[in-house]
């Protein structure tokens, strides 16, 4: 059996982090952990602070689509109080901490697909939702929500079956949630630490897609346009290529990305 407590006491354990998880609460079952890392923020938590939770019952995704986060997956928000020029930043940062902590604790590949998902062996492996608050030109809270199918039987699932896939899937074994989660906050320290400190965390995002150079489908509401991935620009948003040869620019918002 792989070490699998999820406990406060067993994450911060050995974490060896400034911030990003020294204050943990976990849940054995909440509706969102985003929505509780929102009301924790907005009571004052201290940066840094992590929801966790062993169940989500309404896990969201972006456009209020649904995120499924039963029993063996993490289900966590990390709550974080960033400048407003961050924000953007704040998808990189946690799906490259992400891609980070499976490959150093499972020895798997990651890869980014934009905006927002985590893809293993091109299924995905885990969503990344980030909310906000602004008021004015100041940023009231931020909190990265993430799930990762960890320990899961995809096939059990099958809305998600055919384009998911988990850590134990792919391994063929039990994978330990609290390692991934360790993994997983000091790699999203590290990585807003080195934003911080002004090291350009873009780079190493767009360098992790694997939707650069591919034809894709981008959906908003009725519209649809098709081209090629060209780049993306710093602020995270996608330049698509079209048949008549103009590149568009994409935010991440509300669309939706189909090969
Ligand atoms: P996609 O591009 O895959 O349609 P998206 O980035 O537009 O996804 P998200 O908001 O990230 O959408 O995630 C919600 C979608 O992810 C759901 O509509 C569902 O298809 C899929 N999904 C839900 N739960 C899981 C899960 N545990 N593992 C993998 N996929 C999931």
């Amino acid at each position: 059996m792989v070490e699998d407590s999820l406990s406060p006491a067993a994450i911060t354990d050995g974490l060896g982090t400034r911030f990003i998880g020294q204050e943990i609460t976990c849940y054995p079952s909440l509706p969102s952990t985003n929505d509780m890392a929102k009301q924790k923020a907005q009571e004052g938590a201290k940066e840094g602070t992590v929801i966790v939770a062993e169940e989500q019952t309404a896990g969201r995704g972006r456009i209020k689509r649904r995120w499924l986060s039963p029993r063996g997956s993490i289900a966590l928000s990390i709550i974080l109080y960033p400048p407003l020029d961050y924000l953007p930043c704040l998808i990189m940062v946690a799906s490259l901490a992400v891609t980070r902590s499976i490959e150093q604790v499972t020895g798997l590949k990651a890869k980014i697909k934009w905006p927002n998902d985590v893809l293993v062996n091109d299924k995905k492996i885990c969503g990344i939702l980030v909310e906000s608050d602004v008021r004015g030109n100041k940023v009231d809270y931020a909190v990265i929500g993430i799930g990762i199918n960890v320990n899961l039987e995809v096939s059990d699932f099958p809305r998600i079956a055919p384009m998911a896939t988990s850590l134990s899937r792919e391994l063929g074994r039990d994978v330990s949630r609290r390692d991934m989660v360790q993994g997983l906050l000091a790699q999203a320290e590290k990585l807003y630490l080195a934003l911080a400190a002004g090291d350009s965390v873009f780079r190493q995002w767009r360098d992790n897609l694997v939707t650069l150079g591919k034809k894709v489908q981008v959906s908003s509401g009725e519209a649809t346009c098709r081209g090629i991935a060209e780049s993306v620009a710093a602020d995270g948003s996608l330049l698509l290529r079209q048949p008549d040869g103009s590149l568009l620019k994409i935010v991440a918002g509300d669309v939706t990305l189909r090969r």
